[in-house]
């Protein structure tokens, strides 16, 4: 569903620039969940922010359904957005709209849709991570796990055929990460969604993941089933960041 080819991703000037990452290749199934794992400044926020030209690559091809999406038209920026969403470390909702209607404004704006059927998504969507008893709470008014939720429920009522989760819950109090990760795992296991996940929680990634890629320094040095990368790792560097966070 997705290929990745020999992308790079440089910041800066190319001779003084930071090489964030450096000739990965990838390919990711349909309804894959695809784990991304690796210590701070891998390279992992910036290889899914590539994936929806959040970032625009230095080099290589990404191709969604067989289609490049590196070096496209504005418009068919705001085309490749319908179908792959992203949610984000830090929520990104607009504070000054009530969850329902966070969850409400791609649908009208960017999808078309009229106000009412957006709003029956919207309850729907804010009903199955848990919320629809907060729907008229405005975002400082909810906790970060419930933020997050609404954040999960924003984009999934997009109905997107990709979703990319950075760092989901690096932002959240520990007692509310639980609640986060059990409505990511609820998607993986029903959605049906292609669904790549950047993340530390490494017994979820072990319990959720289809697959996972351990990255560092830019370069994807391990992936496989995650059995094989946890338990069989052949690359030091894998073993060692396991080894200390486990
Ligand atoms: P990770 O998500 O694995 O922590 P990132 O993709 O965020 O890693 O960052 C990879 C490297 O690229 C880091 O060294 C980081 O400092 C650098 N980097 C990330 N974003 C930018 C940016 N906008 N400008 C310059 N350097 C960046």
């Amino acid at each position: 569903m997705i290929s990745i080819r020999n992308l790079s991703k440089t910041y800066g000037n190319a001779e003084g620039g930071h090489r964030a990452l450096d000739d990965v290749t990838l390919d990711i199934g349909r309804g894959d969940i695809f784990g991304i794992l690796g210590s701070s400044g891998a390279g992992k926020s910036t290889l899914v922010r590539c994936i929806n030209l959040l970032e625009t690559p230095t080099a290589g091809h990404i191709l969604i359904e067989d289609r490049e999406i590196t070096g496209q038209s504005k418009t068919d920026v705001n085309k490749l957005r319908r179908e792959v969403g992203m949610v984000f470390q830090s929520f990104n909702l607009f504070p000054h709209l009530t969850a329902k209607q966070n969850v409400m404004i791609g649908q009208t704006k960017v999808l078309g849709r009229s106000k009412e059927a957006a709003e029956a998504e919207a309850m729907k969507q804010l009903n199955a991570v848990g919320l629809a008893d907060r729907a008229d709470f405005k975002p400082p008014q909810l906790s970060g796990g419930q933020q997050q939720r609404v954040a999960i429920a924003r984009a999934v009522a997009m109905h997107p055929n990709v979703l990319l989760f950075d760092e989901p819950t690096s932002a959240l109090d520990p007692e509310l990460v639980r609640g986060v990760l059990d409505v990511i795992r609820d998607l993986a296991e029903n959605s049906g969604m292609t669904m790549i996940v950047v993340t530390h929680e490494m017994d979820f990634a072990r319990e959720v993941a289809d697959r996972v890629v351990f990255m560092e320094d830019g370069v994807v040095v391990e992936q496989g089933v995650p059995e094989k990368v946890f338990d069989h790792s052949e690359n030091a560097r894998t073993a060692e960041f396991l080894g200390s966070i486990g």
